[in-house]
């Protein structure tokens, strides 16, 4: 199989989809690698790595003729998608909640396309999962960069000079993010607390270190799905959430909030009354900032300030540690790469697995994936 890589057009996107260790794979099994002059730059990568690894770098048209995949780490520009062969096998973030149309514009294209955020949460499919391998960075990311806009030291301190107090560290939503985030804060010294509504979430934050806080009525112990996901909460529990949060976040000076419910926008559980409530100088970092923010004030890639509480919603914080998530997104793609191929080694997705199956958007042509074609219909 021929794989192409491209730089990322995305604003913004500085990860790339192949790091030379995985160009070294993929070659000494027997496949060839095209990518784009520069793709690897904004991750740290140079040409000439590639190059070493076995690569071939061309122009992006270069690149993408005679291929058979195209592995991206966002969804191509339109501009991009437009000169992809037909029957090109398309793997990427593809945003697909609820992306009747793009998938319809794939499947017109004849690109078969699988979509990352798609793989399924099993065993198996675990070194393929690029949502929790950028959300364990990103969770580590939060932190450093609270810990750079806060004004004030994370550990306690007893020095000559007077004493340090602790950052008070407050972790809203305690999926893969939260939970690196939380280790990150212990690391740094900070006393940590975490909330979330899925009880299973209650001994991993023990487990850390951390003090765990939630409403834990019977809501409570039925709101994790099959799939591990949050349920959306009764308006009820919300308001009893809410009341919770208020109280304890007052006393807090970093909030980390990391609440997602798949394929809905994210449930808002900051308030302006409660950002209102805390210390001048407090920081919020919202990693939901991409699907509406957690925080009520939160606007996407900007800072704000609101009476002297700084609210950060960086929408791509896996972007700002470029080499880490690339290398970890590149290796997400290499192990999937066995289900993409024949016996011989060439293209032919297992369209049966039930990995593949979880992933597919388009086929042949046509919109296949359950989500939208009955949304379709
Ligand atoms: P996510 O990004 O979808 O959401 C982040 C967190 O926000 C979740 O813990 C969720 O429960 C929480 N949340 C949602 N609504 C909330 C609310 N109103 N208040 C407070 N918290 C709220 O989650 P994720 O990081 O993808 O992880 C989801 C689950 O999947 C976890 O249990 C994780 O351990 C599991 N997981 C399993 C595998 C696997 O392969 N088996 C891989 C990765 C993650």
């Amino acid at each position: 199989m021929r794989i192409a890589i491209l730089k990322e057009r995305h604003a913004g996107e500085t990860r790339v989809a192949a790091t030379p260790d995985t160009v070294k794979k993929f070659v000494g099994a027997g496949h060839q690698v095209a990518i784009e002059k520069g793709a690897g730059l904004t991750a740290s990568v140079t040409d000439e790595a590639y190059t070493a690894a076995g690569a071939e770098i061309s122009t992006l048209a270069a690149v993408l003729k005679g291929s058979d995949a195209l592995f991206a780490v966002q969804t191509p520009d339109a501009a991009t998608l437009a000169k992809l062969p037909k029957g090109m096998l398309l793997v990427a973030h593809l945003d697909p909640y609820g992306a009747e149309d793009r998938a319809k514009a794939l499947a017109k294209g004849g690109i078969d396309a699988l979509a990352m955020e798609f793989v399924p949460r099993i065993s198996r499919a675990q070194a393929m999962d690029a949502l929790s391998s950028q959300s364990n960075l990103a969770g580590y990311r939060a932190i450093i960069e609270a810990a750079h806009i806060y004004g004030r030291a994370f550990p306690m301190m007893m020095t000559a000079a007077g004493t340090v107090a602790p950052a008070k560290t407050f972790i809203i939503g305690v999926g893969v993010a939260g939970l690196q985030a939380i280790a990150t804060a212990r690391r740094l010294g900070a006393i940590v607390s975490a909330t979330d509504v899925r009880p299973a979430a209650k001994e991993q934050v023990g487990s850390l270190g951390a003090k765990f806080i939630a409403v834990e009525d019977e809501e409570f112990k039925q709101a994790e799905t099959a799939g591990g996901y949050a349920k959306q909460m009764s308006a009820e529990y919300q308001a009893k959430q809410a009341e919770l949060v208020a109280a304890h976040i007052a006393k807090q000076d970093i909030v980390i909030t990391t609440a997602l419910i798949p394929g809905r926008p994210a449930p808002k559980l900051v308030s302006k009354a409660m950002v209102e409530s805390m210390k001048p100088g407090s920081v919020i970092i919202d990693l939901a900032a991409p699907n509406g923010g957690n925080c009520e004030l939160t606007k996407a890639d900007e800072i704000v300030e609101h009476q002297g509480v700084m609210i950060a919603g960086f929408s791509n914080l896996p972007g700002r540690l470029a080499a880490d998530s690339s290398a970890l997104y590149a290796k997400n793609l290499a192990n999937l790469l066995p289900l993409l191929i024949g016996e011989d080694g060439a293209r032919a997705p297992h369209w049966d697995d039930e990995i593949i199956k979880g992933m597919a958007l388009t086929r042949d042509g046509a919109v296949v994936h359950p989500s939208l074609v009955k949304q379709d219909a």
